[in-house]
């Protein structure tokens, strides 16, 4: 049996807590392949050493003098390696990193550096093999993951290695230029890795005891999920739920390698278990609740509407032209209402309602900001009636204005559209209904 094991950020982020992942990787032999993040943060108010390597980048870019910066990232190594006790010096690897930076070595490289530096750390301490992440993970000129190349060499060179630590978060292009998957992108690297070594399971530990039925910023202690399948989870984080890069189920999904998403400070809990497909029920109708606020609804009517072939095709055209994607489209016979980022299309807003003007000719089209979208998920719902029934008597309860409502015929979600202002009033409705009075 073999596992992948990937630590974030703050389950890496000092001496002790450098300790209490050793403890857990020791614990369980078949913990063979380890994935690190870059040092995290140790406090509320402290850095990301990734974030400290950008805003030091940033300077050497500007030709400024980076120094000072480099040595604080260069001790926050230090004071791991000396609270480890480990004999090992980081000397000559900033001495190179320095002197990359004085060359303009790019932004990925700078921001690289966090993993690949822990990694070291982590291998000396554990014993294991060091595998530079440029060596086994590609992309391609663009920037654009080869999970092929990828999967072909480190197969390969994971067979060769009993055990191994393989930092996360970033590969390299066909001309070696080091490249990094967005933000949180250890997750991705976990993921790849578990899918290479063809690993029972993927552990992804983090410092919550997995995912929870809804935000914690909005609901005080929420119930935590013990089983989610992929597709739900996807759905979620999709949605604004963050346990887990989005991107990282892709690699496992398909080689039907569960994840385990487990806490660095509480590893007696079971956490989440994150699968394909389980018979097991959720404790709860619904399995989990998301949502994002800042949309905007662009409504657009034109009589005869569902006759005229092409119709949406042109509409929709006027969005993809200026580069803006499309979130939700519901629609009636002479309407169609698309759901966009609001962030994303102010600045085009202008432009966008020309093209359609100019594509699709419609009789009237109306604007309305400020709309948040809640994703109420889960796959007990296509079994059950009355889920909607439910939900919506809740909203209406809590005097809430649905204003747009969407369920994919998978019956996996139903999508509902409220204003801004009864975002944290509807979520809480919805807990409410589902988990705390079970209704
Ligand atoms: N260190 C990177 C970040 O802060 C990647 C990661 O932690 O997954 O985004």
């Amino acid at each position: 049996m073999v596992k992948v094991v990937k630590f974030g950020g703050s389950s890496l982020a000092n001496a002790e807590q450098f300790a209490k992942v050793g403890e857990i990787i020791r614990a369980d032999k078949s913990r063979k392949y380890v994935v690190p993040s870059a040092p995290g943060k140790r406090h509320s108010k402290d850095a990301k050493v990734t974030d400290m390597l950008y805003a030091c980048y940033a300077l050497a870019d500007e030709g400024k003098d980076f120094r000072v910066q480099l040595m604080k990232i260069k001790d926050r190594y230090d004071s791991i390696i000396n609270g480890l006790q480990l004999n090992l010096s980081l000397e000559e690897e900033f001495k190179v990193i320095a002197a990359n930076f004085k060359e303009k070595a790019g932004v990925d490289y700078a921001a690289s550096r966090g993993e690949y530096l822990n990694g070291i750390i982590m291998s000396k301490y554990l014993g294991y093999e060091f595998v530079d992440a440029a060596e086994v993970i590609f992309f391609d000129e663009q920037g654009v993951f080869d999970a092929e190349k990828t999967h072909k060499v480190l197969s390969k060179r994971l067979e060769e290695l009993e055990t191994a630590v393989i930092p996360g978060f970033y590969g390299a292009k066909p001309d070696g230029t080091i490249c990094t998957f967005s933000r949180g992108g250890s997750d991705i690297t976990g993921s790849i890795v578990a899918k290479a070594c063809k690993a029972s399971i993927y552990e992804n530990w983090t410092d919550v005891s997995g995912c929870l039925v809804a935000d914690p910023r909005i609901i005080e202690n929420p119930k935590p999920i013990k089983v989610i399948t992929y597709r739900e989870l996807r759905e979620l984080s999709y949605m604004g739920a963050s346990v887990l890069h989005e991107d990282a189920v892709f690699p496992v999904r398909k080689a039907g390698i569960p994840i385990n998403i487990r806490n660095t400070n509480d590893p007696e809990a079971e956490g989440t278990m994150i699968v394909g497909s389980t018979c097991q029920k959720a404790d709860y109708t619904i399995t989990g609740i998301a949502g994002k606020k800042g949309f905007v609804a662009v409504s657009i009517d034109k009589d005869m509407m569902n006759s005229e072939v092409g119709f949406c095709r042109k509409a929709l055209q006027a969005f993809e032209e200026n580069g803006i994607s499309i979130e939700h489209m519901p629609s009636g016979i002479d309407t169609m209402t698309v759901f966009v980022h609001q962030a994303e299309f102010e600045g085009k807003e202008q432009q966008v309602m020309s093209s359609l003007r100019r594509l699709a000719n419609p009789d009237f089209t109306e604007l309305e900001a400020d709309l948040a979208l809640i994703a109420v998920v889960g796959r007990g719902m296509k079994s059950q009636r009355g889920t909607a029934g439910r939900i919506f008597s809740a909203l209406a309860h809590a005097n809430i204005n649905v204003r747009m409502i969407d369920q994919g015929s998978s019956e996996l979600n139903i999508i509902i559209g409220v204003s801004n202002d009864d975002f944290e009033k509807a979520i809480k409705a919805i807990y409410d209904i589902f988990v705390v009075t079970r209704l």
